[in-house]
């Protein structure tokens, strides 16, 4: 992958590749600590930097929901979505439902062309949903008054 990104394979680059792998959607602190396993005397700062130049050539994705820190991903180019629970920020993959970007029309495109609609589907996971369970029995409901 960083032979065709024309980028020079090092070790730190290869690492960071992997551990983005492994780690889907991890932030930054994640991906040190993942990387740090292969590479123990690697410093933040050469991470940082690996992480951008890989990312600026298209080899990693960065997402960044609204009040999260920056997460990456190895999953690029499919124009997939996440869904992310308010909660527990616990992220997920969602394939597009359409396929190519853009997936949404704009109503007035105010005579740009448009390349990408960003989608982020929020809400509570099942951990983090209240009475998701279907399994469970509803709790019986006191009116108390
Ligand atoms: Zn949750
Ligand atoms: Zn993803």
């Amino acid at each position: 992958m960083l032979r065709e990104a024309e980028l020079r394979v090092t070790r730190p680059r290869v690492a960071v590749l992997s551990a983005v792998h492994d780690h889907p959607h991890a932030d930054t602190e994640t991906i040190i600590g993942a990387v740090r396993g292969a590479l123990p005397k690697v410093s933040h700062q050469a991470v940082y930097d690996v992480l951008r130049a890989l990312t600026s050539v298209g080899l990693l994705r960065r997402i960044q929901p609204m009040g999260s820190v920056a997460r990456y991903e190895a999953r690029v180019g499919d124009n997939h979505h996440h869904i992310v629970c308010r909660s527990c920020e616990t992220i997920y993959d969602v394939d597009c439902a359409v396929g190519t970007p853009p997936c949404l029309t704009a109503s007035d495109a105010h005579g740009f062309s448009i390349d990408e609609a960003e989608v982020i589907y929020w809400g509570l996971c099942p951990d983090c949903a209240p009475d998701s369970d279907p399994d469970k029995p509803e709790p019986e409901r006191n009116s108390g008054d």
